[in-house]
C-alpha cells in the first residue's frame, strides 16, 4: 500500500485518505480505472494506459479531472513520493459525489480522483515465470456485455478470481456459453497451438484490450512468432502445446495445469519463456 495516496487534489499519508460516502465510486462502481506497472522508476506503457482510461472515461461519460500532461505528474509525483522503483500504480476515477440516485446527476460532479502505488518484485515474478509457471481454474464468465471498459464494477471478476484459487488456481480462466475461452479475472488468456502459432481472442470481442497483451503481441510479432486472434475454447487450450496469461502485475505467467490437467508437459513452455525474457528486456529499456 501506498504510504502517500493522492485524493482530489492533494497528497495524503494512506492513513489519512478517505472518500466521500456519497461518492458514486463507492455507492455503484460508477467508475474507471488503470493499473500500471512500474520498473525502475518508470511507469511502463504510460501512454496506451492513458489512451485506454479516457476511453472509458467517454464511453461511461465521465469527465476527466485534469489533462494528460497534468496527469502524468501527479502519477509520477506518487511514485516518486513513495520511493517506488518497482511496483504497481493504480488510478481510479469516478463520477464523483451526488445524493444516490441511479441516473447521472442533474448537476455533473466534479469527477473524484485517487492515485496510490505499491510495490512488487518483478524479478521474482519473471523467475518464476520462466521456471514455475501457475495453475489455473475455468470459471463460467458472468459479466455485463461492455467487458470493454475498463471499470471498478468488479463482482464477477472478483467471484471467478475466488472460486479458482478455492479449486487451488492462481488465475480462473473465464469461458463463455459457447465453451470459448474469454479471458482471465484480470489478465488476458493466450494458447500456443502445435504449430507454434499463438492464439488470443480478438478485443473486437467483448474482453479488456489488455495493453501488456498488445506489447506482448508486437513483440512476438518481431520476433517472427505468428500471432492468431481468434476465440479457442477450453478443449483447444487443454490440448495446446502452452498457455499463458499477461497482465501489468504479472507481465507473461504460463499457465501449467488448468483445472488439474497438463497444459504441454507442465512446465514453462519455450514460446512463453522468449516472450517473457523479451518482455523483461522491453520493461528494462
Ligand atoms: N483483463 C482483465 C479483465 C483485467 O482486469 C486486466 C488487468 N486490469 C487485464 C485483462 C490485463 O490488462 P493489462 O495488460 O492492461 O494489465
Amino acid at each position: 500500500m501506498s504510504r502517500i495516496a493522492y485524493v482530489n487534489g492533494a497528497y495524503v499519508p494512506t492513513a489519512e485518505a478517505f472518500v466521500h460516502i456519497d461518492d458514486r465510486g463507492y455507492q455503484f462502481a460508477d467508475g474507471v480505472y488503470e493499473g500500471v506497472s512500474i520498473r525502475h522508476g518508470k511507469l511502463i506503457d504510460l501512454e496506451p494506459h492513458l489512451d485506454r482510461l479516457w476511453r472509458s472515461m467517454g464511453e461511461l461519460q465521465i469527465i476527466a479531472p485534469m489533462e494528460r500532461g497534468p496527469m502524468r505528474l501527479v502519477l509520477a509525483e506518487v511514485v516518486r513520493r513513495n520511493r517506488i522503483k518497482d511496483g504497481f500504480l493504480y488510478l481510479q476515477i469516478t463520477r464523483g459525489v451526488a445524493p444516490r440516485d441511479h441516473p447521472f446527476p442533474a448537476e455533473t460532479p466534479w469527477p473524484a480522483m485517487v492515485v496510490t502505488a505499491k510495490r512488487l518484485n518483478f524479478d521474482a515474478s519473471i523467475e518464476k515465470a520462466l521456471t514455475k509457471g501457475v495453475a489455473a481454474s475455468s470459471q463460467p464468465d458472468i459479466r455485463w456485455g461492455r467487458c470493454d471498459i475498463k471499470s471498478t464494477s468488479l463482482l464477477p471478476n472478483i467471484l471467478a478470481k475466488q472460486a479458482a484459487r478455492e479449486a487451488g488456481g492462481f488465475e480462473a480462466v473465464m469461458y463463455d456459453k459457447d465453451g470459448y475461452v474469454t479471458e482471465g479475472s484480470s489478465t488476458n488468456i493466450w494458447m500456443v497451438d502445435a504449430e507454434g502459432t499463438l492464439v488470443t481472442r480478438s478485443t473486437s470481442d467483448n474482453i479488456l484490450p489488455g495493453i501488456t497483451r498488445a506489447t506482448v503481441k508486437t513483440i512476438a510479432e518481431e520476433l517472427q512468432i505468428k500471432v492468431e486472434e481468434r476465440a479457442f475454447t477450453l478443449d483447444e487450450a487443454k490440448d495446446a502445446a502452452e498457455m499463458f496469461l499477461t497482465s501489468s502485475t504479472s507481465c507473461a505467467m504460463p499457465i501449467v495445469t488448468l483445472d488439474g490437467q497438463r497444459i504441454g508437459d507442465g512446465t514453462p513452455g519455450p514460446v512463453a519463456k522468449r516472450l517473457i525474457e523479451a518482455y523483461k528486456a522491453f520493461m528494462d529499456a
